[in-house]
């Protein structure tokens, strides 16, 4: 333990943000550089508990040792901090950026305190561990014979294939996207998680002897039984990529998409041309309507105000999250509470008020005479709970509204992933169409053949995903053993 009196003598103070109306002129990180001084004081909070709850349970997926690299942190020893991050967790970069961090929400000073900055700690660890030059690639010393095929690059699958890369096998991951990574590369923005911190780890993982094929859409232009022929394992690692859609009036027009075609299209033009070829759907001078809350809502926001949108407004269906954890929310449990993320900071800088509306139903989509949506209708709705405990929802009468829209954004969650590769392979599904797999052992109905990451568990986090591809990995070693 550091500093036995830090968690009295020091305030939680976590990094901020490059400033809002500054950040809004371009797509660069919106994080400020790293203050070590400012985080050995923080890390000197952690209390070393008897019990971390931040590292286990309903804290850290992947069990990172926090207290340990708290410790180190506040003594200096940033390259033993780095060696015990990276035993738990192959993308801290990504994880430091990106994750909402539970372990925070589980930390023991947040009992009573404001909980330390365990992500900030993290990110500042690999951030200067890659600074000094401390990640190599690692090539395993010597091969099993034995091949693997992963299929699909977002966490999952890129940490799947780095431990079984590292145990000796020979990984070849297939991604039908033009660029590796899934979501962390088309799905969460660059302002967010920059892409070339992507480039930068496959590129390690490329060294150290996995092997990438791009634009290889498995179950179509890539034979799916030919790969399980060449292959002694194969990983579905294929993500949860069916959007949920909102099939109400006016749903054809012209303007409504899917968030995923907005993000994808908006990152690949940014990273292609620096938004000059123009392919991606432009925000600008519209009326933006974003339509669900959650991290997606957040990047379609934050997006549409960098296009130079008119105005952003976002639906949220529930009620509007307590300031303060619930009775039926306590301690160590995630706490559900009102929480102002980056896209909400923005909007409200540029327009003076939060973009979100909450208990509002979208009822329907109106056009003009050219098939362009121009407004949605909404009402207001109430929620209150049955005798058996279950959320009932109604509608107010008369509290029907119209909201000005040039472009809708659909950001209402996913609905499983895809099934022509499933189909193909005779994988079976779970009651939410997800592939059928026990969490723990990853092992589908088919032989050989396993399943990690949204696509077994459902949409998810990118920590959980790194979680099931580390596990998965040690399963598939298991299986490839010598019987
Ligand atoms: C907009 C958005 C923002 C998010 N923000 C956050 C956040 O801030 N923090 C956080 O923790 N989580 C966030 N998430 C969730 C997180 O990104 C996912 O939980 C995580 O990426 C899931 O990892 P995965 O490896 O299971 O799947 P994915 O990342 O979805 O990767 C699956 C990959 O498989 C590929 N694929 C699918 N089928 C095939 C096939 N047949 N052949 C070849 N390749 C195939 C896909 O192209 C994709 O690249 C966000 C999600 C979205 C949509
Ligand atoms: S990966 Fe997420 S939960 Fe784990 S220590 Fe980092 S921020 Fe916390």
């Amino acid at each position: 333990m550091g500093k036995i009196t830090g968690f009295k003598e020091f305030t939680r103070k976590t990094e901020p943000y490059r400033d809002a109306t500054e950040r809004l002129k371009d797509f660069a990180e919106i994080y400020t550089p790293h203050n070590e001084e400012h985080l050995r004081t923080q890390g000197a909070r952690c209390m070393d508990c008897g019990v971390p709850f931040c590292q286990s349970d309903t804290g850290c997926p992947v069990d990172n040792l926090i207290p340990e690299w708290n410790d180190l942190v506040y003594n200096g020893r940033w390259q033993d901090a780095n060696t015990r991050l990276h035993l738990t967790n192959n993308f801290p970069e990504f994880t430091g950026r990106v994750c909402p961090a539970p372990c925070e929400g589980s930390c023991v000073l947040g009992y009573n305190e404001p909980a330390v900055t365990i992500k900030n700690i993290e990110c500042a660890i690999v951030d200067r561990a890659f600074d000094e030059g401390w990640i190599k690639a690692k090539k395993p010393e010597k091969r099993s014979g034995k091949k693997v095929a992963v299929v699909g690059s977002g966490p999952a699958g890129l940490a799947a294939a780095e431990q079984l890369n590292a145990l000796g096998h020979s990984v070849t991951v297939y991604e039908r996207a033009d660029r590796i990574g899934g979501l962390l590369m088309y799905g969460i923005p660059n302002m967010k998680l920059e892409k070339k911190l992507i480039d930068r780890r496959v590129q390690l993982m490329r060294d150290a002897g996995v092997n990438f094929v791009l634009n290889a859409d498995v179950g179509k232009n890539v034979d799916v039984k030919k790969l399980m022929q060449d292959n002694d394992a194969l990983l579905l690692a294929t993500g949860a990529t069916v959007p949920r859609d909102l099939p109400i009036d006016g749903r054809k027009l012209n303007g409504i998409h899917f968030a995923m075609d907005f993000l994808t299209a908006n990152t690949k033009s940014l990273l292609d041309s620096n938004l000059k070829d123009g392919n991606y759907i432009s925000a600008k001078d519209k009326h933006v309507v974003v339509i669900g809350g959650g991290d997606t809502g957040t990047d379609c926001i934050g997006t549409s105000l960098r296009h130079g949108c008119k105005s952003v407004v976002n639906f949220e269906l529930m009620n509007k999250p307590p300031k303060e954890r619930a009775a039926n929310n306590p301690w160590p449990t995630w706490p559900l509470i009102f929480r102002v993320d980056y896209g909400h900071d923005e909007a409200a800088k540029v327009q003076g008020e939060d973009p979100r509306t909450y208990c509002v139903l979208s009822k329907k989509f109106s056009g003009d005479a050219k098939g362009n949506v121009t407004s949605v209708t909404t009402i207001n709705v109430e929620w209150t709970t049955d005798a058996s405990g279950k959320m009932q929802m109604k509608e107010i009468a008369g509290s029907e509204k119209e909201w000005k829209a040039d472009l809708v954004l659909l950001a209402m969650g996913f609905l499983g992933p895809e099934h022509y590769i499933s189909d193909a392979l005779g994988v079976a599904y779970d009651q939410r169409s997800n592939y059928k797999a026990e969490y723990g052992k990853y092992a589908t109905i088919i032989k050989g053949v396993f399943a990690a990451g949204d696509c077994r568990r459902g949409q998810s986090l990118v920590v959980w995903g790194i979680n099931e591809g580390r596990e998965a990995a040690e399963n598939i070693h298991r299986f490839l053993l010598p019987k």
